[in-house]
């Protein structure tokens, strides 16, 4: 149960006054639920403004605050903004433009003859200077003039900069002081202030150590929660494997294993065969060959005489696994099961009463397969396939089931940087697969300008007529959704025209039935081109698939690149990568693209992922991106995080119940950030 003393920070946005259902859909594309997710609001950067005397003490283009006096309403025609002409003290007139439904209010807040303080930014349209919405407009000079510098924070359609403020200011109100988790010597040593001031200091101005310090809170939550879990982890009863081989011996694989392969298998066993459950994360690009590495290790463990799972994100990737491992273990004779959602009456029963006595020997599927009717004889082993769809919290649910905790093998394809490793999985042991297998054909990448659009569909078409497949993918991204749907519907029904019926489409706005229907069309080689949002980064293997096109390939991250070029080059025949580009290029964007031509070693690109994101350009990604965080930038993770995970791991050693003083506060910043199924875990064990 979360502490009282923090109920403050958890009351629901719908408290705050001025919030009703016409704000629901901002604040929540924002994430602001609660009050406490207002005070991390935190603004990207402040505007300074200079008071000026007139208007020729200010240059075009600067954030001021002036005395203007309204001379005449100006009204809109047709679409156009409704200007007040104003004069300043030196007889310089200037327009105060707005633009639709605010210049109702832009009348009442200037009256004709009458002196006001006007803040916002200075422009000039043809030869007049004009503020278009001013950020302020009051009668009396004191309260614009000691707000020389304000916030501006990350907005959303249907909100503005001085509303969420006001509702900021609002919540801010609420947040109680809380007792100090971080130790008295570094506090002093960074010079960071206590949590409350932080918070209040952060939204005031650039003030890097408070910012540093709330960021730091964060890191260290994060860093708590994970060792609680590897800590309960160590204590929980498993069930040690040892497998004879004997399985493992009648395998046929089609090929030899990478020495990575070996490595992470050897060291799967080492884990399986002691007392304490398994917790690994096997890391490997695509195509690293991941599968077979989960095949044997779920050998390993019916071979111990146990029952596997493997948990698949969705429907079509569990089945593609169950395809391929009833292939591959064919020889063993062992006896795999499917079983999803959409398993219904008598199929369903017989599954379920195999995975009873016993006489299923793996299971594969998505949640379903964890589900309160599915009981196991003796599941000790389960395999996560793309494990960052699934959080650590689901980990911790899955340890909950039967009394014996599982072997538990969670699987990536996102080959992340080191650093940020820690930060996601700094509770598991890693094995990293950095060798590819070999015989594989680079992916042919090359950047090609927008306006050469005809160029890449007429190649596009004489590709689909060679009997091969496509994938065209339109950038995705959150703030500007259903723009970026309806880019991706507009040039499907471009293609559509072109290529005919066998083209499909996907996008994350599609019911679930249509977007598995489309996606099974593809699959079986019904369809030829696949149109499609970011949805199929994870999974889909479809090896007659050898071209993709990415468009606007600039608004991608690197690691993103990486991960969508990975589902061609997965057949024989020789892939390609086309990266469309628009026309001005910033010079990370340009610099990303030649690191995709040059590269195709995704730990690398994670690496240099990490560095060019440092700035947070992209579009639709906050600073901090796929990682765990809200709060910390990748700047603060990279130069903090090291600091952090110590002083969790210091104050394990010495108070590892979380009961003593500083304990004590550790758990309310496990609860302030969400990371309380550490917390439970202590009750727990
Ligand atoms: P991942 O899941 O890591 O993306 P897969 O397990 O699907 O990769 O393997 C990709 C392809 O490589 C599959 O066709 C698989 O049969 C093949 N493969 C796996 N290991 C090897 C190996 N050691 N040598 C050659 N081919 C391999
Ligand atoms: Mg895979």
């Amino acid at each position: 149960m979360r502490p009282d003393r923090l109920n403050p920070l958890f009351i629901s946005a719908d408290s705050l006054k001025g919030v009703g259902p016409g704000l629901a859909r901002p604040l929540e594309r924002l994430g602001l639920g609660r009050v406490r997710d207002f005070a991390y609001h935190l603004p990207d950067r402040f505007v300074t403004r200079r008071a000026v005397a007139d208007l020729d003490e200010a240059s075009v283009g600067e954030n001021i605050v002036v005395k203007l006096t309204p001379l005449e309403y100006r009204a809109s025609v047709g679409r156009g903004p409704m200007r007040v002409l104003a004069s300043d003290t030196a007889g310089n007139v200037a327009a105060i433009t707005y633009f639709g439904r605010a210049s109702h209010g832009g009348k009442k807040a200037l009256p004709l003859g009458e002196a006001r303080w006007v803040a916002g930014r200075l422009d000039q349209y043809g030869q007049m200077l004009q503020i278009v919405h001013p950020d302020h407009v009051v009668a009396e000079s004191g309260a614009a003039l000691s707000q020389l510098v304000e916030p501006v924070y990350p907005l959303s359609e249907g909100l503005t900069q001085g509303r969420l403020a006001a509702l900021i200011h609002q919540a801010m109100a609420g947040v109680p002081s809380l007792p100090e988790w971080i130790e008295p010597s570094l506090l002093d040593k960074m010079h960071w202030p206590a949590w409350r001031d932080a918070l209040e200091l952060a939204h005031k101005g650039e003030h890097a150590a408070a910012r540093d310090r709330l960021a730091y809170d964060e890191l260290l939550a994060n860093s708590l929660a994970l060792m609680l879990v590897r800590n309960s982890n160590r204590k929980q009863v498993g069930t040690p494997l040892k497998g004879d081989g004997s399985l493992r011996a009648r395998l046929q694989l089609p090929f030899e294993l990478t020495g990575a392969q070996r490595r992470s298998i050897a060291e799967i066993e080492q884990d399986m065969a002691q007392p304490a459950p398994m917790l690994r994360l096997l890391q490997g690009d695509v195509g690293s060959g991941k599968t077979a590495v989960a095949l044997e290790a779920m050998l390993v463990a019916v071979e111990g005489g146990a029952q596997a799972a493997l948990l698949a994100p969705t429907e079509i990737l569990a089945r593609q696994h169950y395809e391929t491992l009833s292939r591959m273990a064919a020889p063993t004779g062992v006896t795999i099961a499917l079983l999803t959602g959409r398993d219904k009456g008598k199929a369903r029963e017989s599954i379920l009463m195999g995975l009873m006595d016993g006489s299923i020997q793996i299971v594969v599927g998505t949640h379903a397969i964890f589900q309160d009717a599915v009981t196991y004889k003796n599941l000790a082993m389960v395999v996560i396939d793309e494990q960052h769809r699934f959080g650590v919290a689901q980990r911790v649910m899955l340890g909950q089931k039967g009394r014996r905790t599982p072997h538990c093998l969670a699987m990536t394809a996102t080959p992340i940087p080191r650093t940020l490793t820690l930060a996601q999985y700094g509770e598991m042991d890693v094995s990293r697969l950095d060798e590819m297998p070999p015989g594989r054909q680079p992916i042919d990448t090359r950047v090609v300008a927008v306006e050469r659009m005809g160029d890449v569909v007429g190649a596009l078409g004489r590709h689909l007529e060679s009997g091969h497949q496509a994938y065209w993918v339109c950038p995705m991204v959150r703030e500007l959704e259903s723009e970026d749907i309806a880019a991706a519907e507009a040039r499907y029904a471009e293609l559509k025209t072109r290529f005919g019926d066998t083209v499909v489409l996907v996008h994350g706005q599609l019911r679930p039935e249509v977007k598995d229907a489309a996606m099974e069309r593809f699959a079986r080689g019904e369809a030829k081109l696949l149109v499609a949002t970011t949805v199929i980064e994870v999974g889909v293997d479809v090896p007659n698939s050898t071209l993709m096109v990415i468009e606007q390939a600039e608004r991608f991250g690197l690691a993103q690149l990486h991960q969508l070029r990975g589902r061609v080059g997965r057949g024989e025949g020789k892939s390609t990568c086309l990266l469309l580009r628009g026309e001005a290029l910033s010079e990370t964007a340009r610099e990303r693209l030649a690191l995709m031509r040059e590269s195709q070693d995704g730990f690398k690109l994670a690496e240099e992922d990490l560095r060019l994101r440092g700035g947070g350009e992209l579009l639709g990604t906050r600073q901090s991106g796929d990682t765990p965080f809200r709060v910390a930038s990748l700047e603060q993770i990279q130069r903090l995080l090291p600091l952090a995970h110590d002083d969790a791991r210091l104050l394990m050693e010495r108070d590892g119940g979380l009961t003593g003083e500083r304990g004590e506060a550790a758990r309310l910043l496990l609860y302030l950030f969400e990371r309380d199924w550490g917390v439970q875990l202590l009750r727990g064990g």
